[in-house]
C-alpha cells in the first residue's frame, strides 16, 4: 500500500519560531522539543522586513545545533508579500538560508499591503469585489513564489557566467532583495481571507489550479499550518495533485508546540482521502505522479 499522494509526514516540522522574532524559545531549546518528540526534521524560522540585519547571526547561531544525531536541521526567514507584483519583504543577505516562507500577513494590494481589515470594510460597502480581491491575492503568492525561485536560480547562475540565466518573468521592482538559493515555502496560504470576510471555499477552481501550477514550477513547497488551520483539504489536493511537495508546519511560537498537530492532521486526513477517492475514479497509474513528498526533497 503506497502513501496517499497528500500525506505529508507528521515527524517533521517546517515552521517554528525562535527569540530571533517573536518567539518565546530560544533555537536551543526548540531543537531539544523536536529532539524529544522524535522529529525528523525542524525548520527554524523567524519573521524577516527587508531592514532586517541578524540573518547572518542567526545562520551561525543555528549551525552548531545541526550538528545533532538523528533530526535534520533547515533554516527559514518568512517574509510577508508586499504587493500584486510579488515583492516581498525580505533582507538582502539570504546566505545560509534554506527556506523563504512566503506569507499572506496582510493584503498585498497593488500599491503596496493594506490592512485586512481595511479591506473588510471596502468589501462591505461594495467598494470592491470578492473575486477582484481573491484574485489580487492568487497573483501576488503566483507572483512572489516566482520572484523567489528567479532570485534563487540567478544567485546559482552567478559563477557560471555573467550572462543571467534565470529572467524573470516579472519586471524586477525597484526594491527586489539581493538573490539567494533559498527554496521557496507558501506559508498558511490563504489565512488572510477570514480576516477579510472571506472563505478559502470562494476561491474558484481554476485559480487554484494555476496557483499550483505556478508552485510546481517554481519548486516551492506548500506548508499545512496548525496554528491558523490552513490551507483547507481542497487546496492540499489541488497542489499535491500536480506535483507540489506538502508539508506540516506549527507555526509553533514555544517550544511545547513544536512538532504537535491536530488541525494539520483533520486536514491531511481529509485530502487523502479526496486524493483516494479521485485515483480510485481516474483509472490505474493516475497517481502515480504524485506529488514530489517532503521525504524526496534535500536542502541545498
Ligand atoms: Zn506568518
Ligand atoms: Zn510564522
Amino acid at each position: 500500500m503506497t502513501r496517499p499522494a497528500t500525506a505529508a509526514a507528521l515527524d517533521e516540522d517546517y515552521h517554528v519560531h525562535s527569540v530571533f522574532s517573536d518567539g518565546a524559545s530560544t533555537l536551543a531549546e526548540n531543537v531539544q522539543a523536536a529532539a524529544e518528540r522524535g522529529l525528523r526534521t525542524l525548520c527554524l524560522v523567524d519573521h524577516v522586513r527587508s531592514g532586517t540585519c541578524w540573518v547572518a547571526d542567526f545562520v551561525r547561531a543555528v549551525r552548531p545545533l545541526r550538528a545533532r544525531d538523528g533530526i535534520r536541521i533547515l533554516t527559514g526567514v518568512e517574509a510577508k508579500i508586499l504587493d500584486r507584483a510579488g515583492r516581498l519583504d525580505l533582507p538582502g543577505d539570504l546566505d545560509g538560508i534554506d527556506l523563504v516562507l512566503i506569507a499572506d500577513h496582510q493584503f498585498p494590494g497593488d500599491g503596496g499591503p493594506v490592512d485586512p481589515q481595511v479591506m473588510r470594510a471596502a468589501l462591505a460597502a461594495g467598494e470592491v469585489s470578492p473575486h477582484d480581491v481573491i484574485g489580487c491575492l492568487v497573483t501576488a503568492t503566483a507572483n512572489a513564489v516566482r520572484t523567489a525561485a528567479a532570485q534563487s536560480a540567478a544567485r546559482q547562475a552567478v559563477p557560471q557566467a555573467a550572462a543571467p540565466r534565470a529572467v524573470p518573468q516579472l519586471a524586477a521592482p525597484a526594491a527586489a532583495p539581493a538573490q539567494s538559493t533559498a527554496r521557496p515555502l507558501i506559508a498558511h496560504l490563504f489565512s488572510v481571507l477570514p480576516k477579510m470576510g472571506l472563505d478559502e471555499s470562494q476561491v474558484p477552481d481554476w485559480m487554484l489550479g494555476r496557483l499550483a501550477d505556478q508552485a510546481r514550477l517554481a519548486g516551492a513547497l506548500l506548508e499545512v499550518n496548525e496554528k491558523w488551520g490552513c490551507p483547507s483539504a481542497r487546496t492540499v489536493q489541488a497542489f499535491s495533485g500536480v506535483g507540489v511537495a506538502v508539508v506540516a508546519s506549527t507555526d509553533s511560537h514555544d517550544c511545547a508546540n513544536v512538532g504537535r498537530y491536530a488541525r494539520v492532521r483533520q486536514i491531511l486526513a481529509d485530502a487523502a482521502d479526496a486524493g483516494g477517492a479521485s485515483r480510485a475514479g481516474a483509472g490505474p497509474g493516475a497517481g502515480s505522479a504524485g506529488p514530489g513528498s517532503a521525504r524526496a526533497w534535500t536542502p541545498p
